[in-house]
């Protein structure tokens, strides 16, 4: 499937979004499946493993940054468990009203999610934030 679909992105979102797709983007499990070393469990919440599934919809991190953006996707909720599932019916909205931009829009929180939970895992700001939020 050719990802952008027509989307104005810029590169880099694009980018971020074909690695997610991919099981490219570095999250706790992938690394781990790979390297069999670290650890595959979430660093923002401990409750999980760390699949781009649980980074973009399950993480309280991810649930709190969604709860605050402007677009939730609800008919398509159940999908969230297989990202290439719930992004296929996402594409599916890109040819009514606005969809374009809306995919768009959705994406750049998935990124904001991702750049979220560095900031966590790189500078330790995690828990406090999160919890403060
Ligand atoms: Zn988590």
């Amino acid at each position: 499937m050719e990802i952008s679909c027509g989307l104005n992105m810029k590169h880099k979102l694009k980018h971020f979004w074909w690695k997610c797709l991919h099981t490219i983007l570095p999250v706790n499990e992938v690394i781990y499946s790979r390297t069999k070393q670290g650890d595959p469990i979430c660093k923002c919440c401990g409750e999980g493993v760390e699949s781009v599934e649980h980074l973009l919809f399950f993480c309280s991190n991810a649930v709190n940054i969604w709860r605050h953006s402007p677009i939730l996707w609800d008919g398509i909720q159940e999908y969230r468990t297989n990202l290439w599932h719930w992004w296929d019916e996402l594409i599916g909205a890109a040819n009514r009203e606005e969809g374009r931009k809306h995919i768009t829009l959705t994406i750049n929180i998935c990124w904001q999610i991702w750049k979220s939970r560095n900031e966590v895992v790189f500078n330790g700001q995690g828990e406090e934030g999160v919890r403060r939020a």
